[in-house]
């Protein structure tokens, strides 16, 4: 069994571990919610004080050529390509995902509407993430077409629902709740097989495990940049669309900076080539600048070096709870097979919302998501092998004394 000292020889051992210095964490905190808010790099404090005070307050208009604002969704989309398996050129950082999967789900039914206008359904999930459900449903109201939502409830009821009729399989790589990671290669494999177009949602993959886009043959992707890619509270979503699809149709936020001719002010419009047609309007540019701190981190290890400690840190998680807390009755709701899992990982209690406000009081922040999870998520660009034992002896201690069981960790916050 795993010892304190294992875990601080794996500590010394490992080669991410110095870059743990970029982030500026609290003190006597164990941030293990990465996967909902990454933390903030020590550079991004200095790096929105030049955006204010220099390009905002001196540079003033000036500092959409002088500062590179006007082209910054297109230079950051190249920094975060090799992220995802993505080309030069092939990726924005703009706007929400929420948006951004308004425009490539719409992209997609147009070009599945000139190919094949009978396909009028749209794969996904129950458990997908509930913004993805919403858009998708309140997509296929506008275009008043007949579009359909078929949900499955587990993955393996996939290759069953798609059929002659799919259209579009629009899938969360990693799912917000479980951590199951879906087998993209294969599954994109399949939607073509059946003549639909294959959309990822890659909210909880981008900078948490390997992604090849190309390899896999997938078509349309989002995805976060504040979560595991550190990019700050709000900061904008990526968009990919396939070379092979991007040039085929407009995508319906079609803004002025998707132009071709922006300061042209033409009263037509008239799309670019590439990923800049999927740009809508201006971008609020103090938020845009800080996702350059969180990808330059990126920029000193590798996608594999990452995947390898978070394994690691996730597989010493379960393996302590279930050493630790074996007596509390804690239900694994991820998968324990390490091709299946993302960087995070769900345990159910009855009292799982308690124990997590419990927790948080000791300084351990991980976060509950309905009906009865707890979710930790593992950031190995910050996390140690030592905060994972911490974390599983907090958790013992406030399970064995049932700590959780008061009046004020049962109160439910707005966001929880
Ligand atoms: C976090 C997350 C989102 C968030 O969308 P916003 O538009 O940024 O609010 C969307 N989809 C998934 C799968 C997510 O995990």
């Amino acid at each position: 069994m795993t010892t304190l000292s294992h875990c601080q020889a794996l500590d010394a051992q490992d080669p991410l571990a110095p870059l743990r210095a970029q982030f500026a964490l609290p003190e006597g905190v164990i941030y293990l919610d990465g996967n909902s808010l990454g933390a903030r790099p020590v550079a991004s404090l200095a790096r929105a004080q030049q955006v204010i005070a220099q390009e905002w307050g001196n540079g003033l208009i000036r500092s959409w050529n002088s500062a590179g604002w006007a082209d910054l969704s297109l230079r950051l989309g190249n920094r975060l390509a090799p992220l995802i398996g993505a080309g030069e050129g092939e990726v924005a950082v703009t706007d929400t995902t929420s948006i951004n999967l308004f425009k490539v789900l719409s992209a997609a039914l147009s070009v599945q509407r000139e190919r094949v206008p009978a396909r009028k359904v749209i794969v996904s999930e129950a458990s997908n993430f509930p913004t993805d459900l919403y858009i998708a449903e309140g997509l296929a109201e506008l275009l008043q077409q007949g579009y359909t939502l078929r949900l499955v409830n587990s993955p393996d009821e996939l290759p069953r629902a798609i059929d002659q009729d799919v259209a579009v399989v629009m899938l969360t790589h990693v799912n917000y709740k479980t951590g199951y990671m879906y087998d993209m290669h294969a599954l994109t494999a399949l939607s073509h097989e059946c003549g639909a177009l294959s959309l990822w949602d890659l909210a909880h993959s981008a900078g948490a495990v390997p992604i090849d886009l190309h390899a896999a043959g997938a078509d349309y992707a989002i995805g976060c940049t504040y979560k595991y890619l550190n990019g700050g509270p709000g900061s904008q979503a990526f968009v990919w669309v396939s070379p092979a699809l991007v040039d085929l149709v407009r995508q319906p936020l079609s803004g002025w900076f998707g132009h071709t001719r922006q300061f042209a002010m033409e009263s037509n419009y008239a799309p670019s080539a590439g990923i800049a047609r999927y740009l809508c309007g201006t971008q609020p540019i103090t938020s845009l600048a800080m996702v350059e701190c969180g990808l330059e981190i990126f920029e000193q290890t590798d996608m594999a070096s990452l995947r390898a400690k978070s394994l690691a840190l996730t597989d010493l998680f379960i393996e302590r709870v279930e050493a630790r807390c074996a007596v509390h009755g804690l239900k694994l709701i991820t998968p324990r097979e390490h091709a299946r899992r993302g960087s995070h990982v769900s345990f159910e209690h009855p009292e799982g919302y308690a124990v997590i406000q419990a927790l948080i009081a000791r300084g351990v922040i991980g976060d509950y998501r309905e009906p009865r999870i707890m979710r930790f998520g593992f950031t190995p660009l910050y996390t140690s092998f030592t905060d994972v034992w911490d974390a599983v002896e907090i958790l013992g201690d406030i399970l064995d004394n049932t700590t959780w069981d008061q009046p004020q960790f049962k109160v439910r916050n707005s966001v929880t």
